[in-house]
């Protein structure tokens, strides 16, 4: 009785909200479109979204991944920037805010990741947004231009996504009360699995020799991740929506190279390594190859979920600066 009357408030205020939605979100597009000027054709706006689930949109691709876990066949998961995109700077297009329009939920990571979120969901109208790092303590980021805010890569640590999880289903539930104990399920399958991931990295990233405990990457974004398994970490900049290389930037992360005598650094898939290389050159280190931190990869590359994600980066890291437990194993 109790479910089948929050059922139908439920839907009562989907229709009521619903109306306001449009005629708000007409009036949001029309001065989007006037702001920033509208290059495509309406014609060649994607609006393939057939699906008669409730639309629940991510603002990356990782996140898709794990509102799906949650999410089973009950809802329609579709993460606004696609696979490879830039996510910190990224430009909504018009189709972007048709498809936002649509949606029932739109799940952002916040801690400033989104720069562009803000303006986003006010432009998409009046669609309930869940942010995953509310009220989560975050790492800061130290040194250069950023230092002081919040780090925002914070999926990066199994034991903090398992956190995100929680928020997913609440928001879940929220949208679609009938499929609670669906969705509870669900969630508790993928935190395991969670759980069990956070334990493989540690037992990997243990084998990697005191002296060699150092991760050098483009993007600062592995902080989560080296404060979780005891290691220390430099990269190029702080954070991709500031990824200006400048000789400054280089020559610390050259010198940090030479005085840890780091033997392999890194790079990540949504940003040219160019740069990472010459810094490896410079300093005598190898380039071990491309981490993902940002987006997922192709369904049929290394990382097309976050667990995969996860895997590929220690296999690389392990590689790069264990090489010979890694070799003999
Ligand atoms: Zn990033």
């Amino acid at each position: 009785m109790r479910s089948s009357t929050l059922k139908i408030s439920f839907v009562e205020t989907i229709s009521l909200s619903g109306l306001r939605h449009k005629l708000s979100y007409i009036f949001k597009l029309l001065a989007y479109f006037l702001l920033v000027g509208c290059s495509s054709p309406i014609e060649n706006i994607n609006t393939d979204i057939k699906s008669e689930k409730p639309l629940v949109l991510t603002t990356f691709t990782i996140l898709a991944d794990m509102a799906r876990n949650v999410a089973g066949d009950r809802l329609n998961v579709v993460s606004i920037t696609k696979l490879g995109a830039e996510i910190h700077g990224y430009k909504p297009t018009p189709s972007d805010l048709i498809q936002a329009s649509k949606a029932d939920l739109i799940i952002e990571n916040g801690l400033g990741l989104e720069l562009w979120s803000k303006k986003f969901t006010n432009t998409a109208g009046d669609v309930p947004t869940v942010v995953l790092t509310k009220g989560m303590q975050p790492l800061l980021i130290e040194g250069d231009t950023y230092a002081g805010r919040p780090n925002p890569h914070a999926w990066m640590s199994p034991n903090r996504a398992i956190i995100y999880v929680d928020n997913i289903l609440k928001a879940f539930v929220k949208l679609d009360p009938a499929g609670a104990s669906f969705y509870k399920k669900n969630a508790q399958i993928y935190q395991a699995k969670l759980r069990n991931l956070d334990e493989e990295l540690r037992r990997h990233l243990s084998t990697i020799p005191p002296k060699s405990r150092v991760l050098v990457t483009c993007e600062g974004a592995f902080s989560y991740l080296a404060h979780d398994y005891q290691m220390d970490e430099a990269y190029l900049w702080p954070v991709n929506a500031e990824s200006q290389v400048t000789p400054k930037r280089m020559l610390k992360l050259i010198k940090t190279v030479k005085q840890r005598q780091v033997p392999t650094i890194f790079c990540e898939s949504t940003v040219s390594s160019k740069t990472q290389r010459e810094v490896a050159k410079a300093s005598g280190a190898s380039f071990g190859g491309n981490f993902f931190v940002d987006s997922l990869s192709e369904s049929s590359g290394p990382a097309s979920t976050l667990l995969d994600l996860q895997r590929h980066n220690v296999r690389l890291i392990r590689k790069g600066l264990a090489p010979d437990f890694f070799l003999n194993e």
